[in-house]
């Protein structure tokens, strides 16, 4: 049955939350506080790029059923359910952020007019749902208490940029948690179009979507363990790439080679500059620091964050080693989003090396298909295409596994340079067709050996590229 859902926050997460609800049937208001956003969402535009997203908000602005508003006590008042999407940004000293939350909390509390039920879809550390109870009773000086006035649910979202809409359109599974049964089967209700895959103008048969019913505490840790869990993985692989350079063996046939196997399963387990975004490095360190909070020293999530850490200094010292000095090099990095099919940079791999690099005194050109500029950082040049981002540099390194890279004339692009190195940092190239192109390649852990071009796991076509890799 249709509901009537608040979304709060139209950032990466709740633009889509409120677009796919809408498209599944429920009557849905964005909230947004940012007025820039705001008026963009308003003619139907994302104001960020996400893919199938657009055509989604058109439809949906058009038919009616989704509306963006400013107005958060009015959404309030007008919904079953308020999920809040606000963003939970890192802090110095590794717990999130929560005073957008903490806002929102204390519109919620001044504008209760019955029952509401208020679901975290930011995400939080594990005891938030508790703390957003006590401020939501404090503020009403206790007339609003927990269960009879409103509830808490956790639902984490899993979703990943690039992909989002069919992330949340076809999750894996949805996990909602609460210590309120009745919350819980309300946001239950709202997920049903989903749980069941009854998605409009979906063609075929799916299964339907594990639903995880949990308590609120065991939801919240889900998301921060699901979250470390791939980090590991990518860290994982990365260590692995450094044994094989040393060894002389090919990571990407031997990563292959283990995904294949059911228990381990071949997603997440790239070796490259590793996982950046706006969600693994924040969660892993709040995670650490809710560890410290209970004296436990989690090891091996230190370890993962090292790995990780590791893999943006090694290209700028693998570059330093090539180039002998970095001062007055040129450098064309390809990519500055921290992924494929999203232009966002928040804690972007790229954009790191690409600082790192400036900060040896390299001059770096770089170039992504859809980020045009980087603000606030004017060291950082920009340019249109890639063949004008390499024109004059020493070495190219490539930072984002953006498909279309794989289409660039290699040839014109060395042609075009004052040297020639090559780092794939990303290993998405096959290191023959660069190397006939003229340059020196170097990839993450793959040897001479697969210079040589033995070793058919190297030849990565853009298809195969989309198709398996996406680190959120
Ligand atoms: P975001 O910064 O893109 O979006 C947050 C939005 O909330 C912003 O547009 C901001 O203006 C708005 N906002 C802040 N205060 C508000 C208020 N009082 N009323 C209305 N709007 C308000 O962040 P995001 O990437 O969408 O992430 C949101 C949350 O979801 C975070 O906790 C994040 O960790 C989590 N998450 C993110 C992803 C992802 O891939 N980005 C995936 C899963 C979970």
């Amino acid at each position: 049955m249709s509901k009537r859902i608040a979304v709060i926050g139209s950032g990466y997460v709740g633009t889509v939350v409120a677009a796919c609800f809408a498209h599944v049937g429920h009557r849905v208001l964005g909230v947004e506080t940012d007025a820039r956003k705001l008026a963009q969402l308003r003619a139907g535009k994302a104001p960020f790029h996400e893919p199938g997203l657009d055509p989604l908000l058109a439809t949906t602005c058009r038919n009616g059923d989704l509306t963006f508003t400013g107005d958060l006590p009015g959404a309030l008042r007008a919904s079953d359910i308020v999920f809040v999407c606000v963003g939970t940004p890192p802090s110095p000293d590794g717990p999130p952020n929560l005073s957008d939350l903490a806002a929102v909390a204390a519109v919620i509390a001044d504008n209760l007019d019955r029952h509401h039920v208020i679901v975290t879809k930011s995400t939080v550390p594990v005891g938030t749902g508790r703390w957003l109870t006590s401020l939501i009773e404090d503020r009403t000086n206790g007339s609003a208490l927990a269960g009879e006035r409103f509830s808490i649910v956790s639902n984490p979202e899993f979703l990943r940029e690039g992909n989002a809409v069919q992330d949340f359109l076809h999750p894996d599974r949805v996990v909602v948690g609460s210590d309120d049964a009745d919350a819980r089967r309300l946001v239950v209700e709202a997920y049903r179009p989903i749980l069941e895959q009854a998605i409009p103008g979906d063609a075929g048969h799916r299964d339907p979507v594990p639903l995880v019913l949990t308590g609120l505490a065991t939801a919240e840790m889900t998301k921060y363990a699901s979250n470390s869990f791939l980090a590991t993985k990518v860290s994982f692989a990365n260590e692995i790439a450094r044994l094989c350079e040393f060894v002389g063996a090919d990571v990407t046939e031997v990563l292959a080679a283990i995904g294949l196997d059911a228990r381990i399963g071949g997603r997440y387990l790239d070796a490259g500059v590793g996982w950046g975004g706006s969600c693994l490095g924040k969660d892993l360190a709040a995670l650490v620091s809710t560890a410290s909070e209970y004296g436990y020293h989690p090891r091996l999530l230190d370890a993962v964050r090292a790995v990780n850490e590791g893999q943006r200094q090694f290209v700028v010292d693998e570059l330093l080693r090539h180039l002998k000095t970095l001062r007055g090099a040129r450098v064309c990095v390809l990519g500055l989003a921290f992924k494929a099919q999203t232009d966002d940079l928040r804690d972007s791999p790229g954009l790191d090396i690409a600082m790192r690099l400036a900060q040896r005194g390299a001059f770096v050109t770089a170039y992504d298909p859809m980020v045009a500029q980087v603000p606030d950082k004017p060291q950082i040049r920009t340019a249109g295409d890639a063949l004008s981002a390499a024109r004059g540099a020493d070495a190219v390194v490539v930072a984002t596994d953006w498909p279309q890279f794989l289409t660039i004339d290699l040839a014109d692009m060395r042609r075009a340079m004052r040297a020639d190195v090559f780092f794939d940092g990303r290993n998405i190239f096959n290191p023959n067709d660069v190397q006939l192109a003229g340059f020196r390649y170097f990839g993450i852990g793959r040897p001479a050996l697969a210079r040589s071009g033995e070793g058919a796991a190297n030849r990565v076509t853009a298809a195969a590229l989309s198709a398996t890799r996406s680190p959120s």
